[in-house]
């Protein structure tokens, strides 16, 4: 059997000023061959796709797997030329019998608001109706209609962090293998409730996410049930299809499919008043740090995190640390090209005095004029061992450790999520013995941070991955929706249950 493999991911902030260019993603692109070389054995999607296809004796067809990190809209240009390297070797391969993709499913073109859609509907021109076509998405896909009536099944990642994309990869490729040996006749069905839910409430340890989650679980028991998925969406793009979707493929059986997935909507409205977001203001939250017995207390700036779009160079939070005087601190990152440059010049050991951050917009915090000492310069390359990405080299461009007062600043060329403690031990700082760690993260740094924090405080910053998504202008979005619109907040409701 030939099996194509291939994947176009991004995450895309249409409140981000960044637009997302070809350059951002020949960072991670891959071709052909250089597929297999670069995953072959390792814990990405890739692998799980590569691995499944030689258990069953697949012939893979590699075609195109590029990502960028997560930014404002993905040029027409760019976009084009990638789905052209996903096609060509598509049109050119002799035979198909089947597609196996990984696509995000919140990418938005400059042109385009489903990008993923036209990418399957691309490729379904080529392969037809009668080849089946898989791909995993993330647990934050804004899951558009095209996307369900163009793939044969979606499965959605059902973890956040999402620490679960390998086995999402192995069940996928092994759904092909059934479909591809007659065993399985797929038929998919979705609903959305009228919801848009904030990043920060969706994390899948906890309620409410997880009450869907183990839902969908004890649903994925029914033997006419092949996956369910619940996306949790990404409220950062201003589309009409924006927000939480079900998705439940069954065996041919497109009744059950549609039920499962009302019944899982149903659910979601019920608690919906449980994923209202919950933070803290920056000075409330640094001086609680301060006051708790032992540590490292955790910060997390949210708003402000690259891996849902951020610029990764906010301010706010920094500079409440400096004004209460804060002693034994680490901040994970800062992305400051300049700044970097500037250090790097001065070299170890020198004390200078510069602005830091607050260089791309003005949503999360103006620059800050500190004096601070270049402590440790690295080139930025370390091996990641949490549950996130173990084994998948990591880079962060040249990096600065800057210590101003009691902060040490790990200054970045690069945005980049800490998600893993290996980060700071290649710049020398043993996260443990910190008393404040302040992550640039809404939850993906939980993966790892957790098992060390003595305590998680969700810090209440301004920028363009804020919980607050009442301050977002959003102008296509369809409404109303919950929580926007005051009359969806369900005020007679919530007495109601209140009495009961
Ligand atoms: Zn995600």
């Amino acid at each position: 059997m030939h099996v194509v493999i291939g994947s176009i991911s991004h995450e895309t902030n249409t409140f981000s000023n960044v637009p997302t260019g070809l350059d951002k993603f020949r960072e991670n692109l891959y071709l052909g061959q250089d597929i297999v070389k670069a995953f072959k054995g390792k814990h990405a999607i890739a692998s799980a796709f590569i691995q499944v296809a030689e258990e069953e004796g697949f012939d893979l067809i590699p075609t195109l797997w590029a990502s960028a990190t997560p930014s404002g809209l993905v040029k027409d240009e760019a976009f084009n030329h990638l789905l052209s390297k996903m096609i060509q070797p598509i049109e050119s391969a002799e035979k198909v019998d089947g597609v196996l993709l990984h696509l995000h499913g919140a990418m938005v073109t400059q042109s385009i608001d489903d990008p993923e859609g036209e990418i399957l509907e691309a490729v379904r021109g080529v392969v037809g109706h009668e080849v089946p076509v898989i791909s995993t998405l993330d647990l934050h896909a804004n899951i558009a209609e095209r996307m369900v009536r163009e793939a044969d099944v979606l499965v959605g990642y059902d973890t956040y962090p999402h620490v679960d994309r390998f086995d999402r990869g192995i069940e996928a490729a092994g759904l092909m293998a059934e479909i591809l040996g007659g065993r399985l006749k797929p038929t998919m069905a979705m609903k959305k409730p009228p919801m848009i839910v904030s990043p920060q409430r969706q994390k899948t340890n906890y309620y409410p996410m997880n009450a869907l989650i183990n839902l969908a679980h004890e649903m994925e028991t029914d033997e006419n049930i092949v996956n369910v998925t619940v996306s949790g969406g990404y409220p950062f793009a201003d589309l009409e299809f924006t927000g939480m979707t079900m998705v439940v493929t069954t065996n041919n059986r497109q009744d059950v499919a549609q039920e499962k997935a009302d019944n899982l909507a149903a659910l979601a409205w019920k608690i919906r008043r449980d994923f209202l977001a919950d933070v803290i203001p920056p000075k409330e939250a640094v001086a609680e740090a301060t006051v708790t017995q032992g540590g490292p207390v955790v910060l997390a700036d949210h708003a402000d995190n690259p891996g849902g779009g951020a610029p990764c160079d906010g301010t706010v939070i920094l500079q409440t640390l400096l004004e209460l005087g804060v002693e034994n601190a680490v901040l994970a990152v800062m992305a400051d090209p300049e700044a970097v440059n500037k250090m790097v010049k001065a070299g170890v050991g020198k004390a200078l005095t510069l602005n830091l951050g607050g260089r791309t917009d003005t949503l999360h915090g103006p620059p800050i004029h500190v004096m601070g000492t270049v402590k440790l310069i690295s080139d930025g390359n370390f091996l990641p061992l949490g549950p996130m990405s173990s084994g998948l080299e990591s880079n962060m461009g040249r990096t600065v450790v800057f210590t101003c007062q009691g902060v040490d600043v790990i200054v970045t060329e690069k945005r980049l999520q800490p998600t893993d403690l290996e980060l700071y031990r290649s710049v020398g700082i043993e996260p443990t013995r910190k008393k404040i760690i302040v992550v640039k993260s809404a939850v993906h740094f939980r993966a790892s941070h957790e098992p060390i924090a003595k305590k998680i405080i969700e810090v209440d910053t301004p920028g363009i991955h804020s919980s607050r998504l009442s301050a977002f202008q959003y102008k296509k979005l369809r409404r109303p929706i919950f929580p926007l619109d005051v009359e969806m907040l369900g005020i007679a409701e919530l007495k109601k249950s209140l009495t009961d």
